[in-house]
């Protein structure tokens, strides 16, 4: 295996399936299964889920609420994907616990970072819900916070495009991707992979970050076995 400890990111969306809002069953239990794959070859497996599927401070804000009030609700949104994840993860007989950054302690542990490391060492997948627990932030800066907190070797962003393209491939059938491209060259060119934040976080703590088309069958085990799919942003 390339990676000894990886932390997942998957977005919000990515658990609709093909649904318009909410959570697919059907997706979680595919994403279970190949956690399941990836944890059976003794990977330590840590997850950042987002909430894009139920809530978005944003679009509150768009919609004249305010901005804070919005963004605490969408960290609860990540608290609800969490537990759903967890549920799937455990109907898959993996171990696993959730940790949030706000508490909300009958429900799930808050975060302490020496007891996830400690669930990690002994094969406990660790989700990370509640985001950085503060407004104004993304799920994508809570990944790479804790995929840095926790020592991880590198970001998995699951998507359900394969890669990092010259240009958008939904919208421009010209676009071709990248194998593998460098911190600096992402933001020269005006690429987009994560927000701003989370991204030069990643950057100035030398966490490599591998964008990959989760929604794909054993693509997961494929990556984290050193298997060049995907983009792999380095420094
Ligand atoms: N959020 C926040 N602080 C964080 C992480 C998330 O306030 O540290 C809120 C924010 O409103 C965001 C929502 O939670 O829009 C859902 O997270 P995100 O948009 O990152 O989810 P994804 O796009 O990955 O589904």
């Amino acid at each position: 295996m390339k990676f000894n400890r990886i932390l997942l990111k998957l977005s919000g969306e990515a658990l609709m399936g093909e649904r318009q809002y909410g959570i697919d069953p059907v997706r979680l239990a595919e994403y279970a299964k190949d956690i399941k794959a990836i944890t059976d070859a003794g990977i330590q497996v840590a997850i950042v889920i987002g909430g894009g599927n139920i809530f978005r401070g944003v679009s509150g804000a768009s919609n004249g609420m305010d901005r804070v009030q919005g963004d605490h609700m969408g960290m609860l949104a990540t608290v609800i994907n969490g537990l759903a994840l967890q549920s799937a993860l455990e109907d898959a007989d993996i171990p696993t616990r959730l940790q949030t950054a706000i508490k909300i302690n009958e429900v799930a542990e808050p975060f302490i970072r020496r007891k996830a490391m400690r669930h990690l060492e002994k094969g406990r997948v660790v989700i990370f819900g509640g985001g950085t627990g503060n407004p104004y932030f993304t799920t994508d800066s809570a990944a790479v916070l804790r995929a840095i907190e926790i020592e991880a070797d590198v970001i998995l962003k699951g998507t359900r495009v394969d890669g990092i393209y010259t240009a958008d491939p939904e919208k421009d059938s010209s676009a071709v991707k990248y194998e593998n491209i460098s911190f600096d060259d992402v933001l020269k060119k005006g690429l987009k992979v994560m927000d701003t934040t989370a991204f030069t976080l990643s950057q100035e703590n030398k966490l490599p970050i591998i964008v990959f088309d989760m929604n794909t069958k054993g693509n997961l085990l494929k990556v984290v076995s050193g298997h060049n799919i995907g983009t792999q942003v380095t420094i």
